[in-house]
């Protein structure tokens, strides 16, 4: 199957996958995004409407006491650390960006608790930016499906599913990626039973124990 014939199937399996973190505007989606390291989307959803309706834009959380903000945020792991820098992304947004969350990945990397990842899921959710942002999903299913090697790093899997997908297809392919990785293509105990790519994956000889 060629990657092209592998992003139609993935499209065809989610054709609504899209941002699952809940956002009105790029600050709560720049915010949401920090938020959902190493955490569920599900998760962050539960902790932002309270901050966004004490904290609307990046004017108020720049105020905000450091206390107040973590308690907001006590359900979420690394809570302190976050809570620290959404405060000093907000400052750095209103001294380096007159108060807009910036519109590509050079400027948004220069924020608090900002990687190329969460840059790219940015850029590509609320700018439009063709933008593929690999993280642990988009990294498993690509090396899964021999898009990518076994030990590829973040940044290799990037340039590889850019060279390999059109570029108008980048963002949707990584919502499709997400999407298949989140609830089939699972790190464990993945439902490989329906899957259409199961001929050369490379993780089912070791799955396929289980549907025998
Ligand atoms: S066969 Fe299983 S492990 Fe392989 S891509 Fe499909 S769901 Fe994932």
């Amino acid at each position: 199957m060629t990657p092209i014939e592998i992003l139609d199937h993935l499209e065809q399996l989610y054709p609504d996958a899209w941002c699952e973190l809940n956002h009105k505007n790029a600050y709560e989606l720049t915010i949401a995004v920090l938020l959902s390291a190493q955490t569920t989307d599900i998760s962050v959803n539960k902790v932002t409407p309270l901050l966004f309706e004490k904290y609307p834009s990046v004017y108020e959380l720049s105020q905000a006491s450091l206390k107040d903000v973590e308690n907001i945020l006590k359900t979420l792991g690394l809570y302190r650390n976050k809570a620290k820098n959404i405060i000093t992304l907000a400052k750095q947004v209103i001294e380096n960006f007159d108060g807009e969350i910036p519109d590509n990945q050079t400027d948004l990397v220069t924020l608090a608790g900002i990687g190329r990842k969460s840059a790219n899921v940015v850029v590509s959710c609320w700018y439009g930016v063709p933008a593929i942002a690999v993280d642990t999903h988009v990294s498993r299913v690509s090396k899964r499906l021999r898009l990518a090697y076994a030990n590829d790093d973040v940044n290799v899997i990037e340039r590889k599913l850019n060279r390999k997908f059109p570029k108008d297809r980048w963002s949707k392919a990584h919502h499709t990626m997400i999407f298949f990785g989140r609830y089939q293509c699972k790190a464990k105990n993945p439902d490989c039973l329906d899957c259409p790519f199961k001929s050369f994956c490379r993780e089912y000889p070791n799955q396929k124990h289980r549907f025998e």
